[in-house]
């Protein structure tokens, strides 16, 4: 059984998606104003977690994120450029999927982009109008949160305090100022308006999602996710503008991940408290150790972000490599254990049963590690055989290729073309530490291991930048040599 903990009842539930055996997934996604930072990241990380959870329990997913790509900041941001929204806003999505990438987060079903969807906005605008929850006011228009008397049920916002006809234009508020916001906005000097039938003007931020989830997801869906900053305003309002316009509920299960922060502080672009991916890297990081980390907190705890947090991610990794390594290097003959079974049987049950209870992750990762401590603790003792390494390896890369992915076995390493022949400069090369290596190679390494120990370092080195120019790296450890398979990036 999947439990999850959902926002609205606020309470842990079993988990069952309107149509058995598919789930139909909204994530809010990125307001391209800016590069994302790595607290975004920690949301869409969270999402990818659960959406690789409900794909390896065997639920087909349809997932949607959408991309804002015009609200109050996007428009800031084009305005102070002088240049049009459209070519304000691409390298930001481009630098944004890319990172999706870098990070191995599996794409969405569809990347819809509110500016290719103010129609369907203002369909439901209408609605609302026809209906009588949404009112006119100086050119916007604006939704009466006191016609919906469900208004607050998410958040659970107080509305005592709420005064009959308060409105605001702002996409962003504080839960203080609850009060009537804006679908639609009057169109203002400088700023991109569309003229689709219900008056000149630009679409307010919430009504966007609204649209956009029903348009692929339908009117009503299973799960919807964001950061817990989206609770209020962003999410109470969708709930309010697609269930008065549609007359159903929009969402069974609404889950949020807690912030990542620095020094307490929620890190966000407008506090300049941030770092993108791409500072992180340049610190010689690899991807799947930033992955690692922000996948390791469970969503709903606070996630603290430290260099020395992302060193014990990266040691973490490790020994998930070394383990598979040393099981490679295991050439006892020997029929299969059932006491390695039995652990393997029992790291997957207890991985699994983790995930199942709201994403308790670190109950997943602790099943994970205590396999391979008794596992190492095994192979010291030369109690594991060659078919107890490959069932070993092919759990470990199970789960890792279906949920962490992590790619323990894998380096990304920065190298300088004088390493390697008709190559740029400074080119990314991912290493492969786990492959098999083939014989003609393996008499390579040999016959310069031969070479080393004759002291004639001049052959030695010929071989070793031979076998460089077929993908093989060597490095000299004190008494023998590690090879690394390397496999040039896409570019
Ligand atoms: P934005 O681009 O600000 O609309 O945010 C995109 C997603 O990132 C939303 O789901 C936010 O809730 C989430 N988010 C923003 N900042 C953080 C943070 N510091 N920690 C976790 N999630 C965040
Ligand atoms: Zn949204």
């Amino acid at each position: 059984m999947i439990r999850f903990h959902n926002t609205l009842s606020g309470k842990v539930e079993a988990f069952e998606p309107i149509e058995p055996g598919s789930v139909r997934l909204y994530t809010c996604g990125p307001t391209v104003y800016d590069f994302p930072h790595i607290g975004n990241w920690r949301a869409y990380i969270f999402e990818d977690l659960l959406k690789r959870f409900l794909l390896f329990s065997g639920y087909k997913v349809t997932h949607v994120m959408n991309l804002t790509d015009v609200d109050d900041k996007t428009i800031r941001g084009a305005g102070a450029k002088g240049v049009s929204l459209e070519e304000y806003t691409r390298p930001f999505i481009e630098a944004f999927k890319k990172d999706l990438e870098t990070l191995n987060i599996l794409p969405a079903d569809h990347y819809p982009r509110a500016t290719g969807h103010i129609q369907e906005m203002v369909d439901i605008i209408k609605v609302l109008l026809e209906k009588g929850f949404a009112y006119r006011k100086d050119g916007s228009i604006y939704f009466a949160i006191a016609k919906f008397p469900a208004y607050g049920r998410l958040s659970k916002v107080n509305l005592e305090d709420l005064r009959p006809g308060s409105r605001g234009d702002a996409d962003e508020y504080e839960k203080e100022s609850v009060h009537d916001f804006a679908l639609w906005k009057a169109p203002k000097e400088g700023e991109p308006s569309w003229d689709e039938g219900i008056g000149p003007g630009r679409p307010g931020w919430h009504i966007e999602c609204s649209a956009m989830s029903s348009k692929y997801l339908g009117r009503t869906f299973d799960i919807h996710c964001g950061g817990v900053d989206n609770i209020f305003p962003h999410h109470e309002n969708e709930i309010a503008q697609s269930e008065a316009a549609n007359g159903v509920k929009f969402v069974n299960f609404w889950l949020h991940c807690h912030h990542l922060v620095v020094d307490g502080e929620k890190m966000a672009k407008s506090k300049g408290n941030f770092y993108t991916l791409e500072d992180i890297l340049a610190k010689g990081y690899d991807p799947r150790e930033v992955r690692f980390l922000l996948l390791s907190t469970h969503y709903r705890k606070m996630l603290n972000f430290t260099f020395e947090a992302l060193d014990q991610a990266r040691a973490g990794r490790s020994r998930i490599r070394d383990f598979l390594v040393d099981l490679r290097g295991v050439k006892r003959e020997g029929p299969p254990s059932p006491e390695v079974n039995g652990l393997i049987e029992a790291a997957r049950s207890g991985f699994i049963t983790g995930l199942g209870d709201d994403l308790n992750i670190s109950e997943s990762l602790a099943a994970l590690f205590s396999l391979i401590e008794k596992a190492n603790s095994l192979m010291a003792k030369s109690r594991i055989s060659q078919a107890d390494a490959l069932s070993l390896i092919s759990f470990v890369t199970e789960i890792d290729k279906k949920i962490l992915m992590i790619e323990p076995t894998s380096v990304i390493l920065r190298v300088d073309s004088a390493k390697i022949q008709g190559t740029a400069e400074n080119v990314q090369i991912k290493v492969d530490v786990s492959s098999e290596l083939d014989s003609a190679i393996q008499e390579k390494i040999d016959e310069r291991q031969k070479a080393r120990a004759e002291k004639n370092f001049k052959r030695a080195d010929e071989i070793r930048k031979e076998l460089l120019s077929q993908g093989i790296l060597l490095e000299d450890t004190k008494d023998d040599v590690r090879w690394k398979k390397i496999v040039l990036p896409r570019t």
